[in-house]
């Protein structure tokens, strides 16, 4: 019987998709990464099934054994605690195990915290690289961002709150002061989508910072392209229109222009 990949509100629970409420209405039993936090959406939907653990920190040794049920023949949905399993939750491994076994995979799409970001960042680049959790180690996480950092296409993160500004320091370090967009509490009452460059984030996100925060970070594209004296104007005046100076523009795009003529390009065009 299937494993069915069930998402799940990431604030908001009016989110929950009606496909998700017959999944869990149906199936045999729902795999949790917490039973107690998705055993309480299931109250609010009215939903009475055996909870089945797997804990982010265990998923290796408990998939064997949910894969042994799924092929007994039992129907298992599995939730994490928000948003879409495997996407920086538990799951993948499981799915890798079933995949192997020959058990059908049903995903059941639904709230995930990068896609929103992305809808809501109107950077330019059609593609995005979901780059997930940085790694903590100073060396793993220097070299990560060394590989994104000539990548055409928008770059989002998850971050907790507490580190986000030193996130913003370290992406600004190595990315450049690139337009970003910090989206915090999605879905929730104080949902806010914060815009400007990395260091105008960092300054804004100055004082201690609650909820949830995902991070997305315009791509090398328009840096890039800035070669092309079409898209450098183009990029000035988008970040003009952000309401940045244009003393941080001629900052921004230091490495790839003189940064004497982004400045005059960008006071001719905020003038004109
Ligand atoms: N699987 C989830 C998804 O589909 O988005 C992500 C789970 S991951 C453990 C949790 C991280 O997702 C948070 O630290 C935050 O970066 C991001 N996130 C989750 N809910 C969010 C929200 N409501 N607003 C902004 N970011 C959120």
């Amino acid at each position: 019987m299937p494993l069915f990949l069930v998402a799940t509100p990431i604030g908001n629970l009016g989110d929950i998709t009606e496909r998700a409420r017959e999944v869990l209405a149906a199936c045999d039993a729902i795999v949790a990464e917490d039973t107690r936090h998705t055993g309480k959406l299931l109250h609010h939907l009215g939903v009475h099934k055996p909870l089945l653990s797997l804990p982010a920190f265990d998923e290796g040794s408990r998939a064997p054994a949910l894969v042994a049920r799924l092929r007994d023949g039992q129907s298992l949905a599995l939730c994490t605690d928000a948003g879409t399993p495997a996407i920086s939750d538990p799951g993948a491994l499981l799915v890798r195990e079933a995949v192997e076994a020959g058990i059908a995979i049903i995903p059941i799409p639904g709230p995930c915290a990068a896609a929103a970001a992305v809808s809501a960042s109107g950077f330019a680049e059609g593609r995005f690289h979901f780059a997930g959790f940085l790694p903590r180690a100073e060396g793993e996480r220097a070299a990560l961002l060394h590989e994104l950092k000539g990548l055409r296409a928008q770059l989002v993160f998850y971050e907790a709150p507490t580190r986000l500004r030193e996130t913003l320091h370290d992406l600004q370090s190595a990315l450049g002061d690139r337009p970003a967009m910090v989206a915090r509490e999605l879905t929730k009452l104080h949902e806010e989508l914060a815009r400007g460059t990395l260091s105008q984030l960092q300054s804004h996100f100055a004082d201690e910072v609650r909820g949830e925060c995902a991070i997305v970070v315009s791509g090398a594209s328009a840096q890039v392209a800035v070669a092309d004296p079409q898209a450098l104007e183009n990029e000035v005046r988008a970040r003009l229109s952000r309401g940045e100076r244009p003393k941080e523009i001629a900052e921004a795009l230091a490495m790839e222009h003189g940064k004497r003529e982004v400045y005059q390009l960008a006071l001719k065009l905020r003038d004109a």
